[in-house]
């Protein structure tokens, strides 16, 4: 028998069957709904971000990266997620390093990345070397005592260090390619090496004037003791035969254009003038200017017969009677100079000139002498124009002869044997005539010229028959002074 069931009981089981799908298809969708708006996702949290630089050669050390999921409606998961790590960082190769951070959530993989750079940022060293016992020296300058410099990123840059060379220091400065640059100071002591000059005599010297002067000396040693005496350099000059105030500047310099230096004050005083001491009685000087010469020895026999004295001016001019000047000498005459040369356009050109031939002149007397003489005659007399081609000239040389204590004399009476005549009688009548009567005599003749020198003996007994006395010239005797006329 076939069994009936109710058809309202079948169709009620189908249909919440049916609802139960819809619902479960409803719960499933809302949820896929749901987790695609959440949208779960990874984030990284990067400790010390994405760039950051590494010094070159020193280790690194991740600062490290935190994984955890989020998604917009359920925030942040509560646990960090795993992270792997992947690439490396050379810290002895400069360059840029690229780290990758992989986290895993659900089916997916995330990553993020972060750049590494390893840089140069360390200068290079430079070390100094030092030499045993060594000082630098201040006039030599410094000797380098040697210095190296390394970079750990370059290598060796010994041969790019710059030097530079002061003072008080050296200083050395080197930079890598990074441009980090490194400077050392090595300081110096020159200065207690600096030397010293010494001054002979001192700073302040006074000298009498003289023809030259002659430095007493110096001396530059340094504290090292060496003698840097050659290298001194003086400055100035002292006009020794002017009165006046030097200045004598010494300096020694060094490689750095430092000078150490000291000055002398040279005081050239004038020697003050013999005093005159008038002659008692009637006084006649003979005096021979232009000799030595060929007939100087037989007027030394005559001047010795009759035991007078004269005085002689004598020149360079006849080497081969030269010892008649040491004759004279001996035989209690007086020797002067007159002029080595006797040529007025060289010995009027400058002071320096005339003093050149002065002391040829006096070189010869010392050397026939022993000794010098502080007695002369200018050519052509005090009173000269000859030397007018040289304004003023004569006052100078009178003032700087005067100065060194030399006496000049001219002459007030003349006989004529210069060039007015070369008659012995009219030579002893100029003479004559002029002496008579006066009291001091100073008689110019040549004793080149024999029709002067046969004069004289008429001369010698006439004075000495009517009461003069005949001298030889010294520092006290009267000048006769003709005026200077230039
Ligand atoms: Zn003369």
């Amino acid at each position: 028998m076939k069994q009936e069931h109710a058809p309202g009981e079948k169709n009620i089981r189908k249909r919440v069957w049916r609802i139960v799908g819809i619902l479960l298809a409803c719960a499933l969708g809302i949820a896929a709904a749901l987790f695609l708006i959440d949208g779960r996702h990874v984030r990284f949290y990067m400790t010390g971000g994405t760039e950051i630089s590494v010094s070159y050669g020193q280790p690194y050390e991740d600062p490290g990266c935190r994984a955890v999921s989020v998604g917009r409606l359920s925030g942040e998961g509560e646990t960090e997620l795993p992270v792997m790590v992947s690439g490396a960082v050379d810290t002895e190769t400069l360059g840029s390093y690229e780290l990758c951070y992989t986290a895993h959530c659900y089916l997916f993989d995330y990553s993020t990345i972060r750049t590494v750079h390893v840089v140069d940022d360390t200068p290079p060293e430079i070390r100094l070397e030092y030499m045993e016992g060594y000082t630098p020296n201040w006039f030599t300058g410094y000797e380098e005592e040697g210095y190296t410099a390394m970079d750990d990123c370059d290598g060796e840059l010994t041969d790019q260090v710059e030097v530079f060379l002061y003072e008080d220091r050296v200083e050395y400065r080197v930079s890598d390619a990074a441009g980090n640059v490194a400077e050392v100071v090595r300081p110096l002591e020159y200065t207690v090496t600096r030397p010293e000059i010494q001054l002979e005599g001192g700073e302040e010297i006074e000298i009498d004037a003289q023809f030259a002067f002659s430095d007493p000396g110096y001396r530059a040693i340094d504290s090292l003791g060496n003698d840097l005496t050659e290298f001194v350099q003086v400055e100035g000059d002292v006009t020794a035969y002017r009165e006046g105030d030097y200045t004598l500047q010494y300096s020694i310099s060094n490689q750095l254009g430092e000078t150490v230096s000291a000055t002398r004050t040279v005081h050239v005083k004038s020697v003050s003038a013999p005093e005159t001491i008038e002659p008692e009685g009637y006084v006649i000087y003979l005096t021979f200017d232009d000799g030595p010469g060929i007939y100087t020895g037989q007027l030394l026999d005559l001047l010795a017969r009759y035991n007078v004295r004269a005085t002689f001016f004598v020149t360079c001019l006849n080497p081969d009677y030269e010892d008649m000047v040491g004759r004279a000498f001996r035989e209690g005459h007086s020797i002067g100079v007159h002029t080595a040369s006797h040529n007025y356009y060289d010995i009027y050109s400058s002071e320096e000139a005339f003093l050149a031939d002065f002391n040829r002149t006096e070189a010869m007397i010392y050397r026939q002498t022993g000794s010098y003489t502080k007695l002369f005659r200018f050519p052509g007399g005090s009173s000269n124009t000859v030397s007018s081609f040289n304004p003023g000239i004569m006052s100078r040389l009178a003032q700087i002869m005067t100065d060194m204590g030399y006496c000049y004399f001219d002459w007030n009476v003349t006989s004529g044997d210069a060039g007015e005549t070369t008659e012995t009688k009219t030579v002893v009548d100029n003479i004559i005539g002029g002496c008579a009567g006066r009291r001091v005599s100073v008689v110019l003749q040549h004793d080149i010229k024999d029709f002067s020198i046969n004069a004289v003996e008429k001369v010698l007994s006439w004075g000495l028959r009517n009461g003069y006395t005949f001298l030889p010239l010294d520092t006290t005797s009267p000048v006769t002074h003709h005026g200077i006329r230039n």
